[in-house]
């Protein structure tokens, strides 16, 4: 794991107070709700939760890749302490690639199948001022980068296999060398030695470059391999943030706790999976308080009334009434 220094007084990502709302059918659902977090250079931060907990919503808005239906309703993100313009997309085109790129799930659905991959690859080099002649140049030493011999670049998406595809993704979101790479289930798709593979590439390349990672996973076992921190999305706010080793060991909202039992020990032999009970709430159907309370097994009066504060404990923080006693609040409740 490496080691993060924490000493720069403007982070690398600053996402402040962000709330992202979907337009459907003439309503507004809210999908992410005054999302707070940073991201200093070099640092592995993992956005994990079920799906529709907001996860890839969060990081598109950071990316500025937000859905035509999407409003940014609340909040901000800086990149080394400017604003950046995620509800335009025109204005978002200089900082893509440059310092935010996104590595996407499912590279036969992200890559284009009637282009040669090595051409893929030199399009946002060119995007990005340079020549197509300096953009191939560009794309040969990614592809040596990222372990696909050069003149491979010639084939089309369809004659590699999963994990060259996946890895030809990250080529090219490293073409114009940004600081920030965001992996959005970047092995989902693969099988378990792909994944392997592809994720001891991540944490090479991470080193390596110095880059920052945010990695949207629901896999906690990616997570312990490839992050320092961790950041726990329920139903579309973040209920809990810690480093790795904190999480696994100490988690503290009753969420987490679950999450974290639910991984099979193979020490344990073979038993009955665990799995959360519930199913977790749609946009539509959230419920009031914490939303975590018609499934959480410490559920009290105050949980259905009052959306619990995210409160601050040394580095970590977590968002339960159970908590909320002990620790300083750190912001003022919001009610939906
Ligand atoms: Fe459970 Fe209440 Fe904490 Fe929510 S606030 S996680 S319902 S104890």
């Amino acid at each position: 794991m490496n080691v993060v220094s924490h000493k720069q007084t403007v982070p690398l990502l600053e996402v402040e107070g962000l709330s992202v709302d979907y337009g459907l059918k003439g309503a507004s659902w809210r999908a992410i709700e005054n999302i707070s977090f940073e991201l200093q250079p070099g640092e592995a931060v993992a956005l994990v939760g079920e799906s529709g907990s907001g996860k890839t919503t969060t990081a598109m808005a950071v990316a500025g890749l937000l859905s035509p239906n999407a409003v940014v309703s609340g909040g901000e993100v800086r990149y080394r302490g400017k604003r950046l313009p995620i509800d335009d997309d025109a204005a978002m085109r200089p900082h893509r690639w440059k310092e935010t790129s996104v590595v996407f799930q499912g590279a036969m659905n992200a890559l284009n199948p009637v282009h040669r991959i090595i051409m893929q690859i030199a399009e946002p080099c060119m995007l990005h001022g340079m020549s197509r002649a300096e953009g191939m140049v560009r794309a040969r030493e990614l592809l040596e980068l990222v372990g696909i011999p050069p003149d491979r670049g010639s084939a089309y998406p369809h004659q590699l296999s999963g994990g060259m595809r996946q890895r030809v993704m990250i080529a090219m979101a490293l073409a114009c060398r940004p600081s920030i790479v965001i992996g959005d289930e970047p092995t989902t798709a693969l099988d378990v030695i792909n994944q392997a593979q592809v994720l001891n590439l991540l944490v090479e390349l991470r080193a390596k470059l110095n880059l920052a990672l945010l990695l949207i996973t629901h896999d906690l076992s990616v997570v312990a391999e490839t992050c320092d921190r961790v950041l726990i999305m329920y139903a579309g706010r973040l209920v809990e943030d810690g480093t790795v080793a904190k999480i696994f060991t100490q988690p503290k909202h009753p969420y987490t706790r679950l999450l974290i039992q639910s991984i099979p020990d193979p020490a344990e032999g073979v038993r009955e999976l665990r799995a959360i009970p519930g199913d977790p709430p749609t946009l539509s159907t959230r419920p009031s308080g914490c939303a975590f309370h018609p499934r959480c097994p410490s559920a009290m009066a105050i949980c259905r009334a009052e959306i619990p504060l995210l409160s601050k404990d040394g580095k970590s923080r977590v968002a339960c009434h159970l908590h909320g006693d002990r620790y300083e609040a750190e912001k003022a409740p919001v009610h939906v």
